[in-house]
């Protein structure tokens, strides 16, 4: 499918209908890129609305998110979101990485700053030639091409914004740059989100705002994830994963457990669909997708 023909995400999520999406990673080897294809093959029969492919902080996998993506408009019947970053580009280099996406049938960008070369919560390092913020990418990408632009969305906030107003203003230079939609960072609590959806309607941010969902299923990596991310995991949640964290598989069982309540609980309070990070594998999808009786 070439890209100019490929479905607009903006568009499909403004006609109303629940959207369900899948978001991987460029794996660093070889058995890495067996595992995904394994997981994006055993994912399609779920009929997504969108899979989405990460942009790395630098290095090798960058390529790969282009090569993805562009294998993904071939080979299956699923529709691909190439994420984009600012980190260490020039706008020249940015309007080439577009050209080779829609050359490979990907219409659909996540237009985002991007982690610090130094990860999360390190400084930001400029690039000379390159932009500055999510939202000045959105106005490049916009003005050059004829992608669907989506952004990043931050339930808490945005770990380096002051305060949730000037996150939420973050988001709005976003969305009048021409985003047509949003996915968050992983919700840790249903009210989070709910918060995050009324601030941006309040300051006329009406595009859809889709939530972000990561079961916890190890201990440790949920904890590490959470750090990341500036935020703390929630009293109510630590109360129930606590008692087994030496226990792997009943936490991993806790986990989709608490995963499916947020999701339904989502859902019911008008969430327009689900974006699960897979981390690359299938199956706590799939047991969540069973457990919400999502039929595709
Ligand atoms: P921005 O919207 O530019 O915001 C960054 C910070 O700057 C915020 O604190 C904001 O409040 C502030 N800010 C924005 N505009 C202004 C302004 N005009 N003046 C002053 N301050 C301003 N990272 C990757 O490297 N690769 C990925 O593929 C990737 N995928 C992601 C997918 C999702 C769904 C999410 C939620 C995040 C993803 N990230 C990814 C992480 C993301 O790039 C980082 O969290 C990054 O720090 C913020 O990105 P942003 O696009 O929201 O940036």
């Amino acid at each position: 499918m070439t890209a100019d023909r490929a479905p607009s995400i903006g568009e499909l999520l403004r006609r109303g209908e629940r959207c369900f999406s899948f978001e991987f990673f460029p794996p660093k080897d070889d058995e890495g890129e067996r595992i995904l294809w394994k997981s994006i093959s055993e994912l399609e029969p779920l009929r997504p609305t969108f899979v989405s492919v990460t942009y790395g902080a630098g290095g090798a996998t960058r390529d790969r998110t282009v090569a993805i993506t562009g294998r993904i408009a071939r080979e299956t019947s699923m529709l691909p979101m190439a994420h984009l970053t600012c980190v260490g580009h020039t706008t020249e280099e940015i309007r080439v990485i577009l050209e080779q996406l829609s050359e490979a049938g990907v219409r659909n960008v996540l237009a985002l700053r991007g982690d610090p070369v130094g990860g999360p919560g390190t400084p930001w390092t400029s690039t000379e030639g390159g932009v500055e913020y999510a939202s000045e990418l959105v106005e490049f990408i916009k003005s050059t091409t004829d992608a669907v632009v989506g952004v990043a969305a931050f339930p808490e906030g945005h770990r380096d914004a002051a305060t949730l107003e000037e996150d939420a203003l973050a988001m709005k230079a976003k969305y009048e740059a021409g985003a047509e939609f949003a996915v968050t960072e992983m919700v840790l609590r249903a009210s989070d989100y709910f918060g995050l959806v009324e601030r941006s309607r309040e300051i006329g941010v009406d595009f859809p705002i889709v939530p972000g969902i990561m079961p916890i299923l190890n201990y440790k990596s949920m904890h590490r994830m959470v750090e990341l991310s500036g935020r703390e995991m929630p009293e109510e949640v630590l109360a129930r994963i606590e008692p087994l964290r030496d226990d792997p598989a009943a936490l991993r069982a806790e986990g989709i457990r608490i995963a499916t309540e947020l999701c339904d609980t989502l859902l019911e309070g008008g969430a327009p669909g689900l974006h699960f990070y897979t981390l690359n594998r299938s199956k706590a999808t799939r047991e969540i997708y069973a457990a919400l009786q999502i039929t595709a």
